[in-house]
């Protein structure tokens, strides 16, 4: 789970549009949150990815849920309220149900940062806090079904790319040919752009990478070598913020 930022409201979200579909479904139980754009909007702001556990989503096959943070059941006044819409997976949106939020807060990732409230644990997610602690179990993070086993393999494939990553740098450092550097270049921002924040996982990935003592051997490297310029560090950078403490 990575911090994200509300940074618009869809111009079809009227004021009209609301208490229209609200009454709508108040009246007859419509789901009338199950519009494309509405989804499209919710997707934007999470990078296409769902807002809990962070697997790559879209409108159509892998498709995207609305989730409701306050649940439509029990507060019914809130269904098309923009501020209460998370983008979700049917697996987070399925196990969160009608979780009271109120009553037992959890992790909202527009309001609270994940990093305050979660480390990770051999792939798992854990809550350091109450609040993280009650995510975890309400979200089910740690589903080892599903949830746990795509964290392990993509941490895994970003392991090799690490290794892979070296040797080529170890293969420039050798013979200094144009196509090695080159090739150990290719490499080594394949390996960065697997941690960005529109990465799926990249919280998890993000923070492999930086707890990673490989991966630091070839960024100081690179610096000695003269290969580290502003696009690395900007990817770097970036991925940094968004690391969870590693226990
Ligand atoms: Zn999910």
């Amino acid at each position: 789970m990575i911090k994200l930022t509300r940074t618009f409201t869809p111009i079809k979200l009227t004021p009209d549009f609301v208490r229209d579909g609200t009454i709508q479904f108040q009246t007859n139980g419509t789901n009338v949150w199950n519009v494309d754009w509405l989804k499209e909007a919710l997707l934007e702001m999470s990078r296409y990815k769902c807002a809990y556990c962070e697997c790559k989503l879209q409108v159509g096959p892998i498709y995207v849920e609305v989730e409701h943070f306050e649940d439509k059941a029990n507060n019914s006044i809130k269904v098309l309220e923009w501020d209460n819409l998370l983008p979700s997976c049917k697996r987070c949106n399925g196990a969160k149900g009608t979780h009271d939020v109120i009553a037992t807060p959890i992790v909202n990732p527009f309001i609270d940062n994940p990093q305050n409230e979660f480390f990770i644990r051999r792939y798992r997610i854990k809550g350091k806090t109450q609040k993280g602690k009650d995510t975890e179990g309400v979200i089910n993070l740690n589903d080892q079904t599903k949830a746990v086993i795509e964290r392990f393999e993509i941490g895994e494939k970003l392991e090799d790319l690490i290794d892979t990553c070296k040797e080529k740098q170890d293969l420039f450092i050798e013979n200094n040919l144009t196509q090695r550097r080159n090739k150990f270049l290719n490499s080594f921002k394949r390996m960065l752009l697997e941690c960005q924040p529109d990465s799926d996982y990249s919280a998890t990935c993000a923070t492999i990478l930086h707890s990673n003592e490989v991966y630091q051997e070839i960024k100081d490297s690179m610096e000695v070598l003269g290969l580290w310029n502003d696009e690395f560090e900007l990817m770097h950078n970036s991925s940094l913020e968004i690391i969870l403490e590693r226990r």
